[in-house]
């Protein structure tokens, strides 16, 4: 009784080079890599914050509000 072979998953690749596992949503990327449900908040070292929060910042960057610094970009 195993589950179709078919079965949808995450588009996404992980760091160790494989197909990600999880279910994906109807963008075709999971919770986890779906920039949709990720923080999106820029880190310092200029990067993108990737925590998987539903929507919106992650605890880190929630408490994190800098009007001065929301106009600056990067290049
Ligand atoms: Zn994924
Ligand atoms: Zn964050």
């Amino acid at each position: 009784m195993d589950q179709p072979a078919r079965r949808p998953r995450c588009r996404a690749i992980t760091r160790k080079g494989f197909r990600c596992p999880i279910g994906p949503r109807p963008s075709g990327l999971c919770h986890v890599h779906d920039p949709a449900v990720q923080c999106g908040a820029a880190t310092r070292r200029g990067g993108r914050c990737g925590v998987a929060t539903g929507g919106g910042p992650c605890r880190t960057h929630r408490h994190e509000h800098h009007p001065d610094q929301a106009t600056l970009e990067l290049g």
